[in-house]
Parts: C-alpha cells; structure tokens; sequence
C-alpha cells in the first residue's frame, strides 16, 4: 500500500487505496485479545501542497476480547479514522519549522502499512465489558454472576468505611 509522491503531484484524481490488512501480527502481544478480523482499509491520498500528501479515510475491523470482569467473549465493531500527511524531504535533513502534524520521508514513495498499523494498535480498547452492568465473578468460586448467584458469602466492607469504623473506635477508648 504505497503512495508515489511525484506520480500524485502530477495526477488529476486523488489515488484510492483500498487493501485488506492481515493484523495478527500487530496485536501479538495482547494477551486478552482472542482474535481479530483482517482490517479494511479505505484510503484517499489528496496531493497538499509542494510535495505534501494527506491521507484520509477509515479503517474497518473486528476484535474479539475478554470482558474484564467475567472473561466471556466480546465481540467489537472499530470504525477507526485515518487522517496523515506527508512529505517529501528529498533529503536527509529535517526542515527547522518542522512541523510535529506531519510525517516526514525521505523516499519519494511511501508505505502507508507502517502508520495503518499505528493507528489501528492505538485505536484498540484497553479493555472491554460484555455489558455496562456485569457483574463479574464471584471472587471465591468463580460462579459467572450474570448467569446466576452462589452461595459464598461476599459481603465486601468499603475499605474507607472500614478506615473510619477502627477511627472511631479509637476516640471512644
Ligand atoms: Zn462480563
Ligand atoms: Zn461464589
């Protein structure tokens, strides 16, 4: 998935990037990720300006995780926005007004791959619930309490409450 600064510069239409992305790899490390759909990626690169290039569009995939609380299987939708702009240096050097908004290229033809990548890894959840109520496991069983109560007795004093109870004791003595 490259784009050609000079060739763009030069065409009439902006170019269409369209490309179905393997991620596997980009998700390797997260270990509550159970699996991810291939990603599409829609891409638009519009040339901007002396050897400037911005790209735009959406990055369309699916990931299944653990819900933090009860470990059952979520499934999620991402719609992710992709908006990058390039340019060409044409030389080892940076310019002074650097401007941190854009990413700077030596070549004259870049891999888009690199910064789908990026912006998909940051745009994941850092964790899922299967829904705003779960109610997670029991702590002692680990009886699923969405599906139905144990018998352990989980009577959890607020620990500030707790602080406050041994405080209060104190001044009576
Ligand atoms: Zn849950
Ligand atoms: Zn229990």
């Amino acid at each position: 998935m490259n784009i050609h600064f000079r060739k763009l510069a030069n065409a009439d239409e902006p170019a269409v990037l369209h490309e179905v992305v393997d991620v596997r790899e980009f998700v390797k490390g997260r270990k509550d990720i159970l699996a991810v759909a291939p990603l599409s990626v829609d891409l638009k690169a519009l040339p901007a300006g002396t050897d400037s290039v911005n790209v735009v569009g959406t990055l369309k995939g699916e990931v299944d995780m653990l819900c933090s609380r009860c470990l059952s299987e979520v499934t999620s939708r991402l719609n992710i926005p992709f908006a990058e702009t390039f340019k060409w240096l044409k030389q080892p050097i940076l310019p002074e007004d650097e401007d941190e908004e854009i990413i700077y290229i030596q070549d004259e033809m870049v891999d888009l791959i690199p910064f789908v990548e990026e912006t998909f890894v940051l745009h994941l959840p850092d964790s899922v619930l299967c829904k705003a109520d779960c109610l997670g496991l029991c702590q002692k069983c680990g009886q699923n309490l969405n599906e139905g109560t144990c018998s352990c007795d989980n009577t959890v004093i607020d620990p500030r409450l707790a602080g406050l109870k041994g405080f209060f004791t104190k001044q009576d003595n």
